[in-house]
């Protein structure tokens, strides 16, 4: 795969901006940094962070039909249905900030749901006039060492005000508990303790790992070391993305 990075900085994106993006898919266990890389996919690229995790949280939060079939579910660190998820997703990728394009973290977790999305993108999303053209999403898969994995989820705490991360072994508070931010109390979320820890990695390997497989089929699939320093892993995905737009504009 061609990689360039030099001169496709602010000036490539300008350009590449007037016929979007399209979509990506960020890939990787639960604790791999799919959130915190995607967050900063969505700032560089002016696109939105589809995170079906946050989407069912808000649907729990807010006791939606959904929420109330999901939150049991959650809590047991299972995966929800497919047939549940796949109209909350339809909705969110039709509104219009979807239009240049979108980053999807947490979504396809199966074969099935990537077939899915496959299917609603080559018949809804590229048909439409405003859209950016018929561009294959960008699959990325960070990938990281299950014992890091581990602490980095054990270790994890939540803001309870704004949901602030904190790592107690990683990126410890300068206050045990308490926000280094808001001075909210810090809270382990319910499916980051022990047990339901082990079962989301038992769903990730089981259900989630043949999606990796079904793009690498296709020859979709690139992997990034996500062992690495944060920023690192942010530059490394940033090539990627940087490379299929440079393959793409080639093809124009
Ligand atoms: P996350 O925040 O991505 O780790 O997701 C939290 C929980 O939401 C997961 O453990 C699943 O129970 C559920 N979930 C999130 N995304 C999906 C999905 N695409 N398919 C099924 N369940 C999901």
């Amino acid at each position: 795969m061609k990689l360039e990075s030099e001169g496709l900085g602010a000036s490539s994106m300008a350009n590449g901006s007037s016929r979007g993006i399209g979509p990506i898919i960020l890939l990787g266990s639960p604790g791999a940094g799919k959130g915190t890389q995607a967050k900063r996919v969505s700032e560089r690229y002016g696109i939105p962070q589809i995170s079906t995790g946050d989407l069912l949280r808000d649907n729990v939060q807010r006791q939606t039909p959904l929420g109330l079939q999901a939150k049991d579910v959650m809590a047991r660190g299972e995966l929800v249905p497919d047939e549940l998820i796949y109209d909350m997703v339809a909705h969110r990728l039709r509104q219009v900030d979807c239009d240049p394009g979108f980053v999807l973290d947490g979504f396809p977790r199966t074969p099935a749901q990537a077939g899915w999305l496959d299917e609603f993108l080559d018949n809804e999303f590229f048909d439409s006039p405003q859209r950016p053209g018929r561009c294959a999403p960008i699959v990325v898969r960070i990938d990281v060492d299950y014992n890091q994995l581990l602490h980095r989820l054990t270790g994890r705490r939540t803001c309870l005000a704004s949901g602030h991360i904190y790592n107690v072994y990683l990126q410890p508070p300068r206050v045990p508990d308490t926000c280094d931010l808001d001075g909210s109390r810090l809270v382990t979320r319910d499916d980051d303790r022990d047990d339901v820890i082990r079962e989301r990695l038992t769903a990730y390997q089981v259900q989630t790992k043949p999606v990796a497989e079904y793009y690498e089929r296709q020859g979709r699939l690139v992997s990034v070391n996500g062992d690495l320093p944060v920023d690192e892993v942010t530059e490394l995905i940033r090539l990627v993305i940087e490379g299929h737009r440079a393959a793409r504009a080639d093809s124009f």
